[in-house]
């Protein structure tokens, strides 16, 4: 079968591999029609993950029919619809035990500590896959993983109807958890230094868009708060200047600000700025069994996975695919490969 693989940092190939072995009673062969690129795809290619090693089949973003099933799987049968939940987990440490399985002591993802979803065929644990409506286009099903990103997010950041919200990026991060804010009615504000990316973010509903190249993030916030700042904030940039302006001048008393953005290098932010609003500063990673959770929204209509698609093409181009992510970055939302 074909596997899209990365030998190692700045390599990637698309080469002939053996078929996985037959499932374990528990674990199916999912046939893969379409997969995201994610930008942890581009950072394991580009040797910039903290998590990744060599070789490696990549890609977590996974949909794909049931090929064959285990003889103790019983909700599964060849032909039926899934996605693929990247996120394994050892069901032992406290993490796993309260029930916080996505920070897990020794997480592993599909595509990034272990061989991924870039693949004609993948095995997986049937706990891992998820039935999907049949309507659902198979590049449609590919985005339920970046939207459990989001259904994580505004479950972490406690998000209510009424809230006001910061939204920090317009990529397809900032741009899914913009669809999950406002399927609750909370108004939303979502900042990027590219315009291009929140003319879609207006177009998705975003009560207002800033380019923090061009304004005073600050005072905008204000106007949009009656000086009130932001109850919530999601965090999916990076900016370690973002954060801290956050943290000092954004946010609201009593507000949360949940971050995505994972730099290494250290913030510098008063104790008395998070005691005295009484803050709650949480981080927020993969999914912590989401899957369900966006199914239902999708069969609601609350959100618009075609939204965030902005091209999709075969694997055997995935170089293409690779150098149009990282050269026009303005043109880029979510692409998907077919597979
Ligand atoms: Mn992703």
């Amino acid at each position: 079968m074909k596997s899209i693989v990365i030998p190692k940092p700045g390599e990637i190939s698309v080469l002939e591999r053996p078929m996985p072995a037959e499932p374990d009673k528990d674990e199916v062969i999912v046939r893969v029609k379409a997969a995201g690129i994610c930008g942890s795809d581009l950072h394991i290619y580009h040797g910039r993950s903290a998590f990744a090693t060599y070789p490696r089949v990549i890609g977590h973003e996974i949909a794909g029919e049931i090929y064959k099933a285990g003889s103790m799987v019983k909700d599964f049968k060849p032909g039926d619809k899934v996605a693929v939940d990247p996120v394994i987990s050892c069901g032992e440490c406290y993490a796993c035990r309260i029930g916080r399985h996505n920070v897990c002591s020794s997480v592993k993802v599909l595509g990034v500590h272990v061989d991924g979803g870039y693949s004609k065929y993948i095995k997986v644990n049937a706990g891992n896959v998820h039935r999907i409506p049949d309507y659902l286009s198979w590049e449609e099903a590919a985005v339920i993983e970046p939207f459990s990103i989001a259904a994580e997010a505004v479950d972490r950041g406690r998000l209510c109807a009424g809230d006001s919200v910061l939204i920090c990026g317009a990529g397809p991060i900032g741009l899914v958890i913009l669809q999950a804010v406002k399927r609750v009615g909370a108004k939303a504000m979502i900042i990027d230094i590219i315009d291009s990316r929140l003319e879609r973010a207006k177009e998705m509903g975003a009560d207002q868009v800033v380019n923090t190249g061009k304004t005073d993030l600050e005072k905008v916030v204000m106007d949009f708060t009656n000086s009130e700042g932001v109850n919530l904030i999601f965090e999916a940039t990076g900016s370690i200047s973002l954060f801290e302006l956050c943290v000092s001048r954004l946010v609201s008393q009593a507000g949360r600000i949940v971050v995505l953005g994972f730099p290494e290098e250290p913030a510098k932010i008063a104790p008395i700025d998070i005691m005295k609003r009484e803050l709650d500063i949480v981080g927020s990673r993969l999914n912590r069994n989401k899957f369900p959770e966006v199914i239902r929204w999708l069969e609601a209509k609350d959100i618009e996975p075609s939204a965030i698609i902005s091209h999709v093409f075969p694997m055997e181009r995935v170089k293409e695919a690779f150098r149009l992510y990282d050269e026009e970055p303005e043109k880029v939302c979510k692409i998907i490969l077919t597979f």
